[in-house]
């Protein structure tokens, strides 16, 4: 039961998103940037935004050899190049947009360990570069052995280094931080605690529906247009769609004394990813382990994947040094067919864009900006 004013004033929207994850929030800034004097609402069923955005590892993320050459099994060259320039062009977005100091974004370098496994990948590090040349200008991949004992790795399993000329990092909880802010000050609003179970599409406006256990009913509130950032939890509102979740898990260290390493590195065809922040390591992945488990929306560490992340650490990132893990978390992905987002239009009042993988950091920005860009009028 809403009272008069709740009615007058909080329930109709020119346009309501769902999510405040880095696509959610970049689109309302772009509605708000395309339709300046139209009301823009974001939804987040969480206090915090809780999915990958506030979870994740902050690379840059271009794309390792072993990662191209992996994907290349599966797509076709065009589709590689897309994939690059939009990462791309969404890095570039997002840097213009917030500040490079305000986001903690740093080019440290970028390298991708080469064990005995990986090592045929070398021969075709040429043909990688050739083919993006179009877009990076320089070679992406170079080989940088001489760094390997710099950076204190164990020699018995890092046979090669490569260097990535084209990846940086920033600091993810400055980014959120910051793209929420920039929202606000563009006058977006942002609802959290607001979980959208459910939205009808009418001949003129969409309603959606919002669980409120203090009321004991549903919230409905009406909209133009409904978009639709909800990454790997999109099954709930669009079933239909090829989403299908992965769990990421992350440990970071204590700050170690005299530190050797500096940057961010992927080992194992981008599965594995660690870096230095703050003087410590962060270390994620290994979801190839244990694939179907690591297949839920569930955000659970598992012993599995744990165990192997600190056995990694001691054994080839930090060999010869003491540490102590300060903390264990985990983020869900959303992955599906092809490693291709879904930007798309289901109506003229309804839009959606999720399944950013593992580079949703790098697409976010460019991503939404393509679903505004959907005529809406
Ligand atoms: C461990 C880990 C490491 C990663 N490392 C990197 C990296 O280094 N570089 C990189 O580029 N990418 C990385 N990624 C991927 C990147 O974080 C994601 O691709 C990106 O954050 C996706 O952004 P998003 O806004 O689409 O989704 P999310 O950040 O998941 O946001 C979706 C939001 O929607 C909300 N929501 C869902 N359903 C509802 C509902 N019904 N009602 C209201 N709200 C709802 C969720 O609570 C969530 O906040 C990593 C991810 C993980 C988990």
């Amino acid at each position: 039961m809403l009272s008069y004013w709740e009615q007058q004033s909080f329930v109709s929207y020119h346009h309501i998103v769902i999510g405040a994850g880095i696509v959610g929030l970049s689109t309302a800034i772009e509605l708000k940037q395309k339709y300046p004097k139209q009301s823009v609402l974001v939804l987040e069923r969480g206090l915090l935004p809780t999915g990958a955005s506030s979870r994740n590892a902050g690379f840059a993320c271009m794309g390792s050899l072993t990662e191209i050459l992996d994907d290349s099994q599966y797509t076709n060259e065009d589709e590689i190049l897309k994939l690059y320039e939009w990462r791309k062009r969404g890095l570039e977005l997002l840097r213009t947009r917030l500040g490079d100091d305000t986001i903690g974004y740093k080019n440290n370098g970028s390298y991708e360990l080469i064990g005995d496994a990986e090592l045929a990948a070398l021969d075709k590090m040429d043909y990688v570069n050739e083919l993006l040349l179009p877009i990076t200008k320089q070679p992406a991949f170079k080989i940088a052995n001489d760094k390997i004992d710099s950076f204190g790795f164990n020699r018995q399993h890092i046979k090669t280094l490569i260097e990535n000329t084209c990846e940086g990092e920033l600091h993810t909880g400055k980014m959120l931080r910051a793209l929420t802010d920039y929202a606000l000050m563009n006058g977006v609003e942002i609802k959290t605690g607001a979980h959208v179970t459910r939205f009808e599409e009418e001949d003129k406006c969409v309603t959606v529906f919002i669980a409120d256990g203090l009321r004991g009913e549903e919230l409905a509130l009406q909209c133009n247009t409904l978009s639709i950032c909800t990454n790997a939890f999109t099954k709930q509102l669009l079933p239909d769609e090829d989403v299908v979740p992965g769990r990421g898990q992350v440990l970071i260290t204590e700050p170690i004394n005299g530190l050797k390493l500096k940057g961010v590195f992927h080992f194992d065809k981008g599965y594995y990813y660690f870096r230095e922040v703050d003087g410590r390591v962060l270390l994620g992945g290994g979801r190839n382990l244990d694939f179907e488990g690591e297949t839920t929306t569930d955000f659970v560490l598992t012993d599995l994947i744990q165990k192997d992340l600190e056995a990694k650490l001691r054994a080839i990132i930090l060999p010869d040094t003491d540490f102590k893990i300060a903390q264990r978390w985990a983020g869900i992905m959303a992955f599906g067919k092809t490693k291709q987002p879904i930007v798309k239009a289901f109506s003229k009042r309804v839009y959606g864009a999720f399944r950013m993988g593992g580079m949703g950091v790098a697409l976010g920005s460019d991503v939404a900006r393509q679903l505004v860009s959907m005529n809406r009028d």
